[in-house]
Formats: structure tokens, sequence, C-alpha cells
């Protein structure tokens, strides 16, 4: 097969359906190895050109093109205009390294988010040599054997060879929002997209039903890919949190800019120089506007999403970083979220009360049954019809595989399904052998919405199991010693119950063999006759231990959890009460139970949902509801989905968190994905999410707080008729020796031990709330204080030269903002309580700033460019005493602070009660 084939632009839905196989060089059983790397060297890989990078010249430009840049250069050009060129060369070094470091925290965050993005990438079912794999889609050739299941992204364009209940949303392609039904059969030639219904289009979503059939074209030649200059979407990447930052550093500059030119007016005054009032007015804005804020905290949210990253929470957005931290509700899934989802069939209970035990665990086939009172008599499958039939039904109604292969046992599929084929195995059943009697049955496959699955099978025996409710909806007799006798509902559910109370999960098992049902190509649940109920099994699905510890922490962060599930109640409310967000008194509300209460906007329906914390047997439209009802209350609800069904609920939470085992539309909607299904880890992204917004906050105190203690200090030394205490240049040196190092170390903290036993907070909270706009005032009000009480002390009671006094007002301020930045390191612990081995980056980044600075006294070129000069060791020493307050104010702020809130606090609770 040469490539030219796929270019030519087949008519690949108009080729004989016997004759696609040929025209591909496939086989039902897939491609071998070999033939799979000859065609990938033809075909290349299966995936469109990836969207528009950023490139570093990008980031370098957006680095450069910024107003505060442009009038440094022009300062420059005014130095070397004056003859000042040492200035100029400075100013153009403090361009030089600012963008620097800018470009490479932002290359760095890029570079960051895009390995993120790898981890999201698609996977696709394929059938090669006669085994089931799931391969990274870009893998697949032509000719490839693809499943398609519901809520799986068809990865390459397919012709469809078999099918059941097959809708693919085409949307991407056609622009038409109403699902397409599909099967397998020969169309003929020129017809639209939109006509081709035995094909499955790449980019396109499977919303029902199953199928599979054979890849026809890959990557570029696939009708996305034609089209796929199209559809790049451009995402607007800059989280919301950053972009407000922007807008709010433009203001913040205006006044700053304003305050610059009183500032330069009254200088002007005062009788200085117009040209060192203008290198003055620059200095100061470019030191006071914290320009680097918006790269920062992008640092500060990519080393967030990485961190989460680590704790198996990938996020698709930087935004829901800090989303994450305000999430009051997590409304969580119950299996595989709450439970490990390896299921073991461990019971069986007959329609006349018998009791089976199933020995064994996980996914194998290894273990026996016996009877519940005879331990010493080894049950086969044959021992009566009843059990006959269940095994029947779970082996043909059953999506999929579990083979023993070199002694190991190889599981594909559903996990019910695969625990039910492991109780085959233990009743003597080889579910391989069995299959001549089901191949190939027709399917009604299982979804979530329906809670029943069933085959049609070629002998006229049809399967079902499900839930048992529904089930028993579908009976009219049930099974004893073989012979149908009429259906004692009550008996059987009060059954049910009793295993669900135990913590079993519940299937319940119906056939009937009906001589005379009618072919067809795809089944409905009318197309079921009355049936025969043969019994239930109990699966045992164990709760994941750690989420015990994890629920525990939810609560002491103020996090209240719900389950919202599908399963039974009296299943649901065990496992919740082992997990301690249910007690004996807790009402389960299940989904009837919202039905009657009519409508979500009903106050019935609103206390249900906010009295309780188990919520099952509801359907994923009413999960929709629950999340909405939750929101409308004020809530900040983070909830968990796997399925198609859920992606409404997905898109309408505050945080969507979609599972990692879940389908690719749960995926792309949800906010976040969970790569291990774990509670667990979704706690793990919250406390993460509470560390990035504390960290954010740290940053932007540090740099609004030493920005405005400059704009302080210059003010009141013009307002006392005291010369400049700083000079331009030393301006611009301080701003970059020191937060040009220091701010994005504190991204780097680790997170504060107290971050999760705090109330959520409200997520319309601001920035600067009253604690940040204190802190912010007292701190640089403390740093102004002083380094302008030694600056007037100079002038008015000593006689020393201005260029050394300037040289220590310097260097008391280097040594402020060094201290200053451990105060940053939390708003509420004291700097003391927080080890420096927990962020030696900072530790580094404080000791480098003042290391750089005292080298530079030493070296003539700084000394000259920066009119400094080497300090004595005393003076030195001094000037660290001098800036020892601003720890010790911000100690006794933090102090007082803390009695306050807690006093706050108490009438809180107390008012609550
Ligand atoms: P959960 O919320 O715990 O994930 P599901 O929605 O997956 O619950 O399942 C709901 C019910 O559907 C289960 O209690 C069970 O009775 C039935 N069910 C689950 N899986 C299957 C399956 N593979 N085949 C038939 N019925 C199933
Ligand atoms: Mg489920």
């Amino acid at each position: 097969m040469k490539k030219q084939d796929q270019i030519s632009g087949e008519a690949w839905y108009a080729i004989e359906d016997s004759g696609i196989f040929d025209k591909l060089k496939a086989s039902k059983g897939g491609l071998s190895p070999e033939e799979v790397k000859s065609r990938r060297e033809i075909y290349g890989e299966n995936k469109l050109p990836e969207g528009k990078k950023v490139t570093l010249l990008e980031i370098i430009l957006h680095q450069l093109l910024n107003p505060l840049i442009f009038i440094l250069i022009a300062a420059a050009i005014a130095s070397v205009a004056i003859g000042e060129a040492k200035d100029a060369i400075f100013i153009f070094l403090v361009i030089f390294i600012n963008s620097a470091v800018g470009t490479y925290q932002e290359y760095n965050a890029e570079k960051s988010a895009a390995t993120l993005q790898k981890l999201l990438r698609i996977k696709a079912s394929v059938r090669r040599e006669e085994k089931q794999l799931k391969i990274p889609s870009e893998e697949l050739v032509p000719g490839d054997v693809v499943l398609l299941e519901s809520g799986i992204k068809v990865p390459a364009d397919i012709r469809i060879i078999e099918s059941s209940g097959l809708e693919i949303d085409e949307s991407l392609l056609t622009g038409e929002s109403v699902s397409v039904k599909k099967q397998s059969g020969t169309l003929n030639k020129n017809l639209g997209i939109a006509e081709r219904t035995n094909m499955a289009f790449a980019g396109s979503t499977v919303l029902y039903g199953r199928g599979w059939g054979l890849v026809v074209s890959t990557g570029l030649e696939t009708e996305v890919g034609k089209i796929s200059k199209h559809v790049t979407e451009s995402e607007s990447a800059k989280p919301p949190l950053v972009q407000r930052m922007e807008k709010f550093i433009q203001q913040i500059g205006i006044l700053i800019i304003v305050l610059s030119l009183i500032i330069g007016g009254m200088l002007h005054i005062q009788g200085l120089a117009i040209m060192d009032i203008f290198f003055f007015v620059v200095a100061l804005a470019v030191s006071a506007i914290p320009e680097g804020l918006p790269v920062a905290l992008t640092v500060a949210l990519s080393i967030a999403a990485k961190r989460m990253a680590k704790r198996n929470v990938i996020v698709r957005k930087l935004n829901s970083v800090e989303s994450l931290g305000s999430c009051t509700v997590i409304a969580s899934d119950k299996t595989g979220t709450l439970t490990v989802n390896e299921q073991t069939a461990k019971r069986v209970i007959l329609p006349d009360g018998s009791i089976l035990n199933i020995q064994g665990e996980g996914y194998n086939g290894d273990g026996k049954v016996f009877r519940k009172n005879e331990p010493d008599k080894e049950i086969h499958f044959s021992e009566n019809r009843e059990i006959q039939k269940i095994c029947r039904i779970a082996v043909c109604a059953n999506e999929a595989s579990l083979t023993k292969e070199n002694n190991q046992w190889v599981h594909y599929g559903d996990s019910m399904d695969v625990a039910l084929l492991g109780m085959s195995y233990k009743f003597g059943l080889d579910p391989e052998n069995s299959s001549s009697e089901k191949d190939p049955p027709d399917l009604i496959p299982y979804e979530s919405e329906r809670k029943f699955s069933a085959a049609f099978c070629k002998n006229n025996n049809i399967d079902l199991k499900g839930a048992v409710e529904t089930v028993l909806d579908f009976c009219d007799t049930m099974s004893i010693d073989g012979s149908p006798v009429e259906l004692n509902r009550n008996f059987i559910l009060e059954q049910a119950d009793k295993l669900a109370k135990q913590g079993y999960r519940v299937l319940a098992f119906a056939n009937r063999k009906c001589p005379n049902y009618e072919k067809k190509k795809n089944y409905e649940p009318e197309d079921i006759p009355k049936l025969t109920f043969y019994g239930l099994v109990g699966f045992i699905d164990p709760l994941r231990r750690e989420a015990i510890l994890s629920v525990e922490q939810c609560k002491k962060a103020g996090i209240k959890v719900i389950m919202i599930t599908g399963d039974h109640p009296s299943t649901a409310k065990t496992l919740a009460r082992e997990l301690g967000i249910a007690n004996e008194d807790t009402i389960v509300v299940n989904g009837k139970m919202l039905l009657e209460a009519n409508s979500p906007n009903a106050k019935a329906y609103k206390d249900l949902v906010a009295d309780s914390t188990v919520f099952a047997r509801v359907s994923p439209s009413q999960k929709l509801e629950i999340v909405g009802v939750l929101i409308d209350e004020g809530e900040f609800v983070a909830v968990t989905g796997d399925g198609v069904n859920d992606a409404p609920a997905l898109k309408r939470a505050n945080i969507g968190v979609a599972m990692g085992s879940g389908t690719d539309v749960a995926k792309e909607v949800g906010s976040m994905i969970v790569v291990d299904d774990n509670f667990s880890s979704i706690v793990a992204g919250v406390e993460e999410g509470r560390f990035a917004y504390d960290n954010v906050r740290k940053v932007i105190y540090l740099l609004i707080s030493t920005g405005a203690a400059e704009v302080i200090l210059f003010i009141c030394s013009i307002l006392a008729g005291l010369p400049l205490p700083l000079l331009a240049v030393q301006l611009l040196w301080l701003n970059l020796v020191t937060n040009g190092i220091q701010d994005v170390a504190l991204a780097f903290e680790k997170g504060e031990p107290g971050a999760m036993i705090r109330k959520p907070r409200s997520p319309s909270e601001k920035i600067f709330n009253p604690l940040m706009v204190k802190q912010t005032l007292v701190s640089s009000a403390t740093i102004a204080t002083i380094v302008f009480g030694l600056w007037y002390w100079i002038n008015t009671y000593t006689e020393m030269e201005e260029t050394h006094a300037r040289n220590l007002i310097l260097l008391l301020m280097v040594f402020m903002q060094n201290f200053h930045v451990f105060n940053c390191r939390s708003e509420r612990v004291s700097a003391f309580k927080i080890p420096l081995k927990k962020n030696m980056i900072l530790v580094f980044g404080v000791l480098m700033a003042q290391g750089i600075h005292i080298l530079s006294m030493q070296i003539p070129f700084m000394q000259n460019i920066l009119r400094i000069e080497p300090i004595s060791l005393k003076e030195w020493f001094y000037i660290l005493l001098l800036a020892i307050p601003i720890i010790l104010v911000m100690e006794l702020f933090k102090l007082f602070n803390a009695k306050n809130g807690k006093r706050t606090k108490a009438v809180e609770i107390n008012s609550r009660n």
C-alpha cells in the first residue's frame, strides 16, 4: 500500500463492505508489529500540526515592548546626549538583566505548560495481533482496528465495520449539533461528510453505543486534518488572576507616574537641574512600579501546576490552580474515587434465598465457590439451572476480557464485567470456551443512565444484568429449582438491600430464551421481552483507606464532602459511614426523592440538597441539578465525573474534576484531571491550590510594599527639604539587585502548615483585602521611617560626605528588602517558625543579593557608576542592626492580627451554633 492511495482522496464510504479489508490489507485481528512499523514510515504520526507555540523571540519581544523600557531607553539616550555615557551603559545593563531574567522565567513557565499539555494526549483502543491495547493515538496507522465506545474522541478517520447504538457528535466538522447515528454498510459515491454514516471522523466524539472499524486515514489526511488550519483553536493563555494584575499594575503605574511627576515638580522648585529631575523621575517610576509582577505570578502558578502534577492532578488551565484553593464543596463519585474500583464478585443469592460464597480477590479467576453452610462442597456452574444461567449471562452480557497469559492474569474493560469473568472461572466455566455460544451477541451496552446491559445471542437467548430495580422491571417470573414461578419482587429487593447494607455492590441477572425474536441491527430497551430473574451477585469494592484521612482533612479545612452515585442507596450509605461523611441518621437522598421534590427551584428540592451528604441512584441530569443548586446557594463546588453524561455537570461546576480513567469527553470539559482517580489527590490539589494562592499574595505583598516604601521615603525627604536619599542609578540598582532576585523565590515557598485548617477563602475575595492593605501600609511605613530617620540624622547632626551617606542609605535599603522578604514568607505565621530549609532558593537569593551588592562596592567600575565605595565592617554591622526592626514590627503585627482573628472566629462560631 502506497501513500498515494491515501492522498488520492479515496471515497472510503463507498467501498463494498467486503472490499475494505483487502483495500487496506487489514484483518479483524489487527495488524502485526512489523506491518505497523512499515506503515508508520509511510504515513507518519497520526497527529495534526500543533497549535502555534510561543517562540523565544516572542517572549523576548514581550519583555522589551514595555512602556517602562521605552522610558529607560529614552533616559539612556538622554544621558549619552549630555555626555554621561557610563549612566547610559548602566541603564542598558539594567534593561538587559531585567529582560533576561523575565524572559527566562516566562520561557520556563511556557515550557512547563507544554509538558503538562503532553500528559493530556488521548489514547486509542486498538486490536493488534488479536490483542486489545491502549496506545497513544499518534501511533495509529491506516488499517488499524479501532474500538469506539461512548465518551471517546475518535482518533482517526474510521470506516465502521460493526456497531450497536453508535451515535457520534460531529459538530466540529459539520457544525451540526445533533448527533449522527452511525452504522456499517456501503454508501453511494458523492456524499457530503454529514451523510457518510458508515464513517467516524477524527476529532468527533462518540456519545452513545459501541462499535469498531478500520482506520482509513490518519493525521493531515483525515477530514479534520484537511481543514486543520481553521480549527486550531487559539486559547487566551493568560489566567484571569494575571490579567487582573496587569490591570492593577496599569492603575498603580499611573498613580506612581503622577506621584513621580509631583516629586519632580517639587525638585524643580528646589532648583534641581531639569536633566537630573528627569533621570530621577524615570528611576523612581521604574523601581516603584511592580512591572515584574505578572511574570512572577505566572511563575508562581506554573510552579503550583507542576507540584499538582506530581500529586496526580493535572490542571488544564493555570487559573484552576488558584480557584481550587477556594473550593467549599467537593461532590465526589463513589466508585473508583472513594473506592479502589477493584471489583470482586463475593456472593451469589439465588431466587430461593440460598447463598453462595465466592473465594478470592482482585482481577483473576483464582478461587472456588461454596454454599454458605457447606464449606467443603465445591460448587460447579452445572450445579443447577439458576447458577448455569447466571454464569452464562455474566459471560454474554459482557464487554470485558480476562485471560491468563504466561501465568499472568490480563484484563481489559469495565471493572464489573472483568469481575464477572473472574466469577465464571471460579465456577469452573472458562468464558473463552463458552464464547462460541455468545459469538457474536448484539449488545445493548452498559451506559450509566441505563443501569443495565443486555445481550441478544445467536441461539435466541436474551441476557440482561444490571441494577436490581431496573432488572426486576423487565421480569415477570423468577426461577426456582429450574422452573419459573411468580416473581416475588419484595423478597428480592429485601435480599438486595441486605447485601447493599453490608457494603456490597449488587447486580441482578435475568434471561429468556425466545424462539422467535426479531433480528435487528440496533436493539433498543423496548426490544427486550419479559424475562425470568435468576439471582443476585454481590461485589466488594474496597474503600480507599487514604480517602478516610482526606475526608477528615476536608472537614478541618471547612470543605463539605458529598457523595453522588448511581449505586444502591444502602451501599452508598454504608461506604459513606465508613468514610465519615454520613452517620446512622443521615438520610440518603435518592433520584426518586429528587423527582418528587419537583424542580430544582422548589424549596423542597433545595432543602434535600442542603441537608444531605449522600445522593444515590442519581441520574447524570440530576447530578447537574444538584451542582446547580449548590452553586446557587453560594458554594464553590468541585465535581468529579468520568462519563459522557457527566460533562454538563463538570462544565457547570466551578471546578470540573475529570477522572484519569474517564472518557475523553469528561477530560475535555473538566478544568483538571485526576490521573489516579483518587479522592485524596483532589484534596491534595486543593491544598496545593491554597499554597499557590498564598504564594501569589506573598509575591504581591513584597513587590508592592517595597515600592511603596521607596515612594514614601522620597516624598518625606523632599517635604523635609533634604537632598535626595538615593541617586537615580542607585534606585535602579536597588530594584535590580534585591527584588529582581527575591520575588520569584517567594513563588517557591512550600506552603504553610496552617493552610488546611483555615476556612476556604471566598471566591470573590480581592487580593487587596484588609489584611493585605494593612500589612503593606505597616511594612512600607516602617521601612520608610527608619531609612528616612537615618537620612535625616545624617543630614542634620553629622558632617558626613553626601556620597558616603547615600552609600549607607543604599545598603540599608538592600538590607531592609533582604529582611522583609522573610516577613513575606507568611502573612500569619512568625517568620521564625518557617524553617529556612523549606525554601533554600530564597535563602540563596537573599545572600546573593547582599553578596552582589557588597562586591559592587569593591569593584571600581561599579563604584564609578553607582557612586558607591567600600564601607567598614563596623558600618556594615550598624546598618544591619538598623534593618532588624522591620522584622520585629511585622512580627508584632502578625501577633496582633492573630489575636484579633481568634476573637472574630470565636464570635463567628458562636453565632453559627
Ligand atoms: P457509581 O456512581 O458508583 O459509579 P454507576 O453509575 O457506575 O455507579 O452504576 C450504577 C449502577 O449500574 C450500579 O449500581 C449497578 O447496578 C449498575 N452497573 C454498573 N456497572 C454495570 C455493568 N457493567 N453492567 C450492568 N450494570 C452495571
Ligand atoms: Mg461508575
